[in-house]
């Protein structure tokens, strides 16, 4: 399955055929088609379990595929040694920071490793994200750690970054500077793939996405392109009202999915519902009703992958 965005004039940093990876008898990666063109930012979505690390591992050459074949910046990663790896920035989903170091230190370390980085770089991200550059890693936070990663990822400007779970840890305010980064790399003509199990992080974030749920591609395309995008779950409260008929209301609307009702006391009545599509109607037929409150929330990646999709789709058409 291609990647509907991958232009043939657009020359693709990541190109994948047929990729397969097998645990024992366990399959992780099912023959995975991937076209990431350059300078665009790319996510890898699915709920846990799917195969988005085992993606990103084969194309760093940090485990070897059972079968298929991989390019990454244009080489084979099997092939590409130190010279591949100083083009990519990488932030592992485990990232683990132990040592008596600083920060600095540790980034100073890293960045004779992966080649030159500007006078200046590793402040100029690390006061972006407020990173913690004078204390012992080993001391700092689960957050703090990560921030140091996407610095030491960000730091050398790197032709492609290759991030799995980046923003875990991270707090909101966070979070939106590294969206920023992300947007600045891309204006850069840098290429990134990141890895996510959280929707509206990629939608916020990728130009293109792949959704992978057992081991295989289930949808992939733009990102306001995807259904996925369009299952919310509505959580409300109503005064006054009677269970059975607001169940038989929301019921009746195409849009509406699983419904949950519970009559508290005084007459107060919960609902829960999965909304696939325009939420207009649901929304028009419960401001019929007195409602306290109301709460429109994404649903886990996990619940609208298998609604969509079934659960472990094999073969699922594009979206
Ligand atoms: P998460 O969001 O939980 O990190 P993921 O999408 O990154 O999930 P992977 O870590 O790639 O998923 O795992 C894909 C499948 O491969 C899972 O079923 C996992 O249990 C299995 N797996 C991963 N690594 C190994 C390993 N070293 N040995 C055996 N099975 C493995």
């Amino acid at each position: 399955m291609r990647t509907p965005t991958a232009d043939r004039t657009t020359p693709a940093a990541i190109e994948t055929s047929g990729l397969h990876k097998r645990y024992g008898t366990r399959t992780a990666v099912q023959s995975l088609d991937l076209t990431i063109p350059a300078g665009s930012v790319f996510g890898l979505i699915g709920p846990n379990g799917a195969g988005k690390t085992t993606t990103l591992r084969m194309l760093l050459d940090i485990i070897r595929p059972t079968a298929g074949i991989a390019r990454v910046l244009g080489s084979d990663p099997r092939r590409g040694g130190p010279a591949l790896r100083r083009r990519i920035g990488f932030v592992p989903g485990d990232l683990r920071l132990e040592g008596r170091v600083t920060g600095r230190r540790l980034l100073e370390f890293y960045a004779e490793v992966s080649g030159p980085v500007a006078a200046g770089a590793i402040e100029e991200f690390a006061d972006r994200l407020g990173a913690e550059l004078n204390r012992p890693v080993h001391t700092l936070s689960k957050g703090n750690k990560q921030k140091l990663g996407l610095v030491q990822a960000f730091m050398h400007r790197p032709e492609l970054l290759v991030l799995d779970e980046p923003t875990s840890g991270l707090d909101p305010l966070v979070q939106r500077e590294f969206l920023q980064m992300l947007r600045e790399a891309r204006a850069a003509g840098q290429t990134v793939l990141l890895s996510s199990h959280v929707l509206s992080e990629i939608q916020q974030a990728a130009d293109a996405v792949a959704v992978l749920s057992g081991g295989r591609v289930v949808a992939s395309g733009d990102v306001a392109s995807l259904r996925l995008a369009a299952v919310r779950r509505l959580r409300v409260g109503l005064v006054d009202a009677e269970p059975a008929r607001i169940e038989q209301e929301l019921a009746a609307l195409s849009q509406v999915g699983e419904v949950h009702v519970i009559s508290g006391p005084d007459g107060s009545v919960r609902v829960t519902a999965t909304v696939a599509g325009d939420i207009n109607p649901v929304v028009g037929m419960l401001a019929r009703h007195r409602i306290a409150d109301l709460a429109v929330e994404e649903p886990d990646l996990e619940e609208s992958v298998l609604r969509l999709y079934g659960a472990h789709t094999t073969g699922a058409p594009d979206a």
